[in-house]
């Protein structure tokens, strides 16, 4: 995939189908993945943040979430492809993930709502492996770091907001040969 630069932050010019083939094929090769969806607030707070631009320069894959990233695009004359929103990449390796036999780590929303997204995604991906899940108003991070690390999934949703999914995700990459991906409000738009 090319990249297009956007206020400093490199996005991948990118299909939702394309991205999908990409990222699977590393996961099926235990190929650790950090995916950093990025919409306009995303960008200025880089902009602002040196660390956090730090961070997502880190990344594997930055995509296009939102709207005003496309029209950025086309306002540069470098029109991205398509939108690739974090919740159409979650829902469809939650598909993907079913039909293949992998495991999945959920963390993140309140305590209700992750209870909730167990239910639906056992009863809807059947074939996919739970292998933990945990709410996002943890107290220490060390005790989901470890659970982590010793389930070994192939996919660690992150659903705490940004930057601190990513922030997240920046320190805890390591537990896992995974992709991990932050995903903003998603489980509570699954659950909804
Ligand atoms: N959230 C969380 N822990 C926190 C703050 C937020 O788990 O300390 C969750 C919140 O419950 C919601 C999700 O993060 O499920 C997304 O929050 P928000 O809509 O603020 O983030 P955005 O999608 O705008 O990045």
């Amino acid at each position: 995939t090319n990249i297009i630069n956007i206020l400093g932050v490199d996005f991948d010019n990118t299909t939702l189908d394309n991205f999908l083939d990409i990222v699977t094929k590393r996961i099926t090769e235990h190929r650790r993945t950090f995916v950093v969806t990025a919409n306009p607030e995303i960008v200025m707070y880089a902009n602002s943040h040196s660390s956090f631009n730090t961070l997502i320069k880190a990344a594997d894959f930055i995509i296009p979430d939102g709207i005003g990233i496309i029209i950025g695009s086309r306002i540069i004359a470098n029109p991205l492809k398509e939108r690739v929103t974090g919740y159409d990449v979650f829902i469809r390796l939650l598909k993907w993930g079913s039909t293949n036999g992998k495991s999945a780590f959920f963390v993140g929303a309140k305590p209700n709502v992750i209870k909730d997204l167990q239910k639906v995604v056992s009863k809807q991906y059947p074939g996919l492996t739970i292998s933990g899940t945990q709410d996002g108003y943890y107290k220490d991070e060390s005790s989901v770091s470890e659970a982590i690390r010793v389930a070994s999934p192939d996919m660690v949703f992150v659903a705490t907001g940004s930057p601190k999914q990513e922030e997240f995700i920046n320190r805890n990459l390591n537990k896992s040969e995974a992709l991990f991906m932050g995903v903003g409000g998603s489980f509570d738009v699954l659950t909804g």
